[in-house]
């Protein structure tokens, strides 16, 4: 019999963990508060290991073999019994998070590893004074975590190297791309350079230097073409003839110059927030937001599948 991963909140993180657990050879028992939520989970559990079988992305494996081992269960208690890990989905609200780890702290075993999904509380936010704190960890993916295979390991500061190994080997056993913090970091790793790109976006549209059309360009036809293949630092490497010292040397006080004028960081608000609604809701209506949004993880799906080929 597989191994169980036990998902807490099975709202649009933890469905899709649920696929990729399930990917990766576990048996996962879904839990939420809202049993009809657990319903949908389920559909959207199956929908999905089919896509991913489509495209080739289920590691070789059945989808309806996958299926099976996928179960729900109303009762905490018994969805985390006997658990090699437990993934945490419930909202992003730090006061939950404690209120749910406690819970979860009295039920798990010794040797179960509690993982959150939060997309930026560390850790020792909520687990402090947990009796197995040693077992928490933080395990942030990307949206949707299905087709965006990187998922950011936070220990706490009381974490054990056996924990936080277990999990990166999980991980990487169900096809994700852990990247492990060296130390708690507000924001994390993902968060703090997305709202560095977006608070200069924000700011070149404040300051009336550009359209928010034209951030858009930049990046779809620019940056973000080589970013979904190489990073800024091979990107760099690559940019001059004699690698990465080369590039320093030619850039690095341009570099330095323009930084500084960066200045204070900016509320989103007010008539830029205004520009930018106009522009966003102009290209993607609210009343075609869902439509958009399969649109989207459709181009995701064939740029994974292009990813692998490569
Ligand atoms: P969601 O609202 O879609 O789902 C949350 C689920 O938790 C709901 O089904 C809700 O009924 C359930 N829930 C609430 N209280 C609960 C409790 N006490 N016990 C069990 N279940 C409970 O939220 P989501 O987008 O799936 O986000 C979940 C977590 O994942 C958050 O911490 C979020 O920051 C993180 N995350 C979200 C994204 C994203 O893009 N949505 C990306 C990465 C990480």
């Amino acid at each position: 019999m597989s191994e169980k991963i036990a998902i807490v909140g099975s709202g649009l993180i933890g469905r899709s963990w649920a696929v990729l657990f399930a990917r990766g050879g576990y048996r996962v028992v879904l839990y939420d508060v809202k049993e009809e939520l657990m319903t949908q989970a389920m559909e959207v559990v199956q929908a999905q290991l089919h896509s991913l079988h489509e495209s080739n992305l289920l590691l070789g494996r059945d989808p309806a073999e996958c299926y099976t081992r996928v179960s729900t269960s109303t009762f905490l208690s018994s969805a985390v019994e006997g658990a090699l890990l437990l993934q945490e989905c419930v909202p992003e609200d730090v006061e939950l998070k404690r209120k749910v780890f406690s819970e979860l702290d009295t039920l798990v075993s010794d040797t179960t590893i509690l993982s959150s999904s939060t997309s930026c509380i560390v850790p020792s936010k909520f687990t402090e004074t947990l009796s197995h704190r040693s077992n928490c960890i933080v395990s942030h993916p990307v949206n949707p975590p299905h087709y965006c295979p990187a998922v950011e390991i936070i220990p706490a500061p009381w974490t054990t190297d056996l924990a936080k190994d277990k999990t990166i080997s999980i991980m990487k056993q169900i096809g994700m791309k852990p990247v492990v913090a060296k130390k708690e970091c507000d924001g994390f790793i993902l968060n703090r350079l997305q709202y560095a790109v977006l608070q200069e976006s924000w700011r070149l549209v404040e300051d009336g230097v550009c359209d928010p059309q034209d951030i858009d360009t930049v990046m779809t036809s620019g940056l973000g073409l080589r970013w979904s293949f190489i990073g800024p630092f091979q990107t760099i490497h690559l940019n001059a003839p004699e690698g990465v010292t080369d590039y320093a040397e030619r850039y690095s006080d341009g570099i330095v110059r323009v930084s500084k004028q960066f200045g204070e960081p900016r509320h989103m608000t007010g008539e830029t927030l205004e520009k930018v609604r106009e522009y966003v809701e102009g290209e993607v209506p609210m009343d075609k937001h869902k439509e958009n949004l399969q649109w989207r993880d459709g181009v995701l799906k064939q740029l994974a599948v292009f990813k692998q080929s490569i």
